[in-house]
């Protein structure tokens, strides 16, 4: 909530939209936040030789509270869910998500009971990046993806649209188990 939510929809919106996405895009703080092995591949994408503080993500924040991105590296316990979970609500809006790696988007190769069979189970995933794990080239190139998804991202009437759409199409969605092909 801010001074776009009161501006009025139509040219004045569309370009406070533009600044403002333009800002948000290059100024991401992530959250601290590692899990498994995809994490070391994140701390190295921070590291001199793939320097991350050239997209303005330099600083990985130790709270939730001054961040905006959270970076899932790794696979997801039940154990771990609700502590992630709280990560995710104490983190300040708009936030973002990106799943990184098989295990963290799908469960991956650990389809068990302790295992999260995808962090969307747990909290709403902008990004999925697959491989296992990602090397830093593929979460820089995710990080760019998501980028443009904030550059784009509405304000004011405009995302009270677009949230109303994206939950008429959740709800029209077919369930998931009505699209496995049956067995014979
Ligand atoms: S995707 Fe691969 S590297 Fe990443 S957490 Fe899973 S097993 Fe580890």
């Amino acid at each position: 909530m801010g001074l776009e939510e009161k501006v009025p929809s139509g040219f004045l919106l569309s370009t406070v939209e533009a600044l403002a996405g333009f800002a948000r895009k290059g100024s991401l703080w992530p959250a601290s936040f590692g899990l498994a092995c995809c994490a070391i591949e994140m701390m190295s994408t921070a590291g001199g030789r793939y320097d991350l503080a050239r997209f303005g993500m330099e600083a990985f924040r130790a709270s939730p509270r001054q961040a905006d991105v959270m970076i899932v590296a790794g696979r997801v316990s039940q154990k771990m869910a609700p502590a992630l979970r709280q990560v995710y609500d104490q983190m300040v809006e708009p936030k973002w998500v990106l799943a990184m790696g098989v295990c963290a988007s799908s469960g991956g190769m650990f389809n068990n009971y302790a295992i999260v069979q995808g962090v969307d189970h747990v909290v709403p995933v902008d990004i999925y990046l697959p491989g296992c794990p990602p090397r830093p080239e593929m979460l820089i190139n995710a990080i760019l993806a998501l980028h443009e998804k904030i550059a784009r991202m509405p304000l004011g009437a405009n995302r009270e649209e677009a949230v109303r759409a994206a939950e008429e199409a959740a709800l029209s969605a077919r369930p998931l188990i009505e699209l496995t092909v049956p067995r014979r």
